[in-house]
């Protein structure tokens, strides 16, 4: 788990602040469910043989006696909350994003952590392509808004109940005659979740999977048919991807599409998937639910922090000017014009503890203020001083009771 400081936590606000921003204009709402809930509802809907709830929950038992968990996904308690608040009464297709903390209890790997942030989005009520096509457009507008380039879309279909059954029992079949040949953790997942041994990263499981039944060859007619048009519309929106019939997702409720997004960057190692997300039309059902389809997506904010860092995209806090005093007299009004400035709505930096200009220059250089103004005798009696460009060039003449207007005319102050 990590502490975000300032100096990091710019860059995620900076993302948070572009996610709602394109979420808005796709029509998503914001929700925000509470960090702990039932276990009952991870074990019904992610299911009972996943990683995520068989071996990383962080489940407890409160005062009361009851089975909670800090939540380890966010598409559950969506549901949950979609449920609980009789949304399909008011609506007939709803959208919506969320932003917070993911606990999962999983092993020390780079960009992998106990807690970590998501942020994803839901669509119920539309079991048509175009909304898988459309989420997926908000995903690539959101990756390339965020300038990441070298993101490729994977996409999959797993079919539906009519056609799984046949597909699974092949799987099974086909895994138990190599049985001898996958890793010792693939041998397990043969029994408890045969899907999962397809995205083993053991190359020899991988070499194992690669030859075995393929899932598209097994999809129904209106899964093939769901399945090529989606392929269709994201061709006709202009969207890469590739279409990889191995991906498979470790959660037990998608049917039909599932896809990943999955950056080409070295310094990530196995943890290049930045998100990922599919169709889960059975959920809401099998929750008790009414039975609306739905499709959705998480992506990992921690990894794309550390993908804008890795490509110099990281973010520093704004500071429009900072106020030196250049002798002890004019301390509080430089104080004054700090605050003054602050009110008007810039950011604004002061050295509290006074000291020589020299120090409060290097002071200036290390808040990356992008001016500087020396406030001293000549400035308060003149009511002139000047803005010194921090990144260098000449000096800009002011008023001291202008300031704010002068520096809003210069490019991207605040
Ligand atoms: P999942 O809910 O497992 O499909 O994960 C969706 C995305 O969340 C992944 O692609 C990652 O970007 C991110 N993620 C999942 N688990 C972790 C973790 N333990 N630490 C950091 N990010 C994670």
């Amino acid at each position: 788990m990590n502490d975000l400081l300032p100096g990091d936590i710019e860059t995620w606000q900076h993302v948070e602040k572009l996610a709602r921003d394109m979420f808005g204009r796709f029509g998503y709402g914001e929700i925000r469910t509470p960090m702990v809930e039932d276990t009952a509802l991870f074990v019904r809907s992610v299911g009972e043989e996943t990683d995520i709830v068989g071996k990383e929950m962080y489940t407890f038992e409160d005062k009361g006696g009851r089975s909670l968990s800090l939540r380890p996904e966010g598409t559950a308690p969506s549901a949950r909350a979609y449920i609980e608040h009789s949304i399909l009464n008011q609506e007939p297709v709803t959208r919506w994003f969320y932003i917070g903390p993911m606990f999962r209890y999983e092993r020390m790997k780079t960009g992998r952590y106990r807690q970590f942030f998501q942020i994803g989005a839901e669509a119920y009520g539309a079991k048509e392509p175009a909304q898988d096509a459309e989420i997926m457009d908000m995903v690539a507008q959101f990756l390339s808004a965020l300038g990441l380039k070298d993101v490729t879309l994977n996409l999959n279909s797993l079919g539906d109940e009519a056609c799984r059954p046949a597909y699974h029992a092949k799987l099974v079949e086909y895994l138990q005659a190599h049985r001898a040949e996958v890793c010792a953790e693939c041998q397990a997942r043969m029994d408890r979740n045969p899907l999962r041994v397809l995205d083993c990263k053991n190359e020899k499981c991988q070499a194992i999977a690669a030859a075995g039944p393929n899932v598209l060859d097994f999809l129904c007619e209106p899964c093939r048919a769901h399945f090529g048009d989606l392929q269709r519309k994201l061709t006709a929106l202009g969207i890469p991807f590739v279409v990889n019939s191995r991906l498979v997702r470790g959660l037990d409720y998608y049917t039909r599409t599932v896809f990943e997004f999955v950056a080409a960057h070295p310094a990530l190692g196995t943890a290049s998937t930045v998100g990922g997300g599919g169709r889960y039309d059975t959920m809401m059902k099998g929750l008790g639910g009414p039975d609306v389809p739905a499709v959705g997506f998480a992506m990992g904010l921690d990894r794309l922090v550390l993908l804008l860092k890795e490509t110099g995209q990281a973010f520093g806090a704004p500071v429009d000017l900072f106020v030196a005093v250049a002798d002890e007299g004019s301390h509080d009004a430089g104080l004054a014009l700090a605050s003054r400035l602050r009110r008007e709505g810039l950011h604004v930096a002061f050295d509290t503890r006074g000291g020589s200009l020299k120090s409060q220059m290097k002071r200036a250089d290390k808040t990356g203020a992008r001016f500087t103004l020396v406030l001293g005798e000549a400035e308060r009696s003149s009511g002139k001083a000047n803005l010194k460009p921090m990144a260098g060039g000449d000096p800009i003449p002011v008023a001291l009771d202008a300031v704010a207007q002068a520096l809003r005319a210069l490019p991207s102050a605040s």
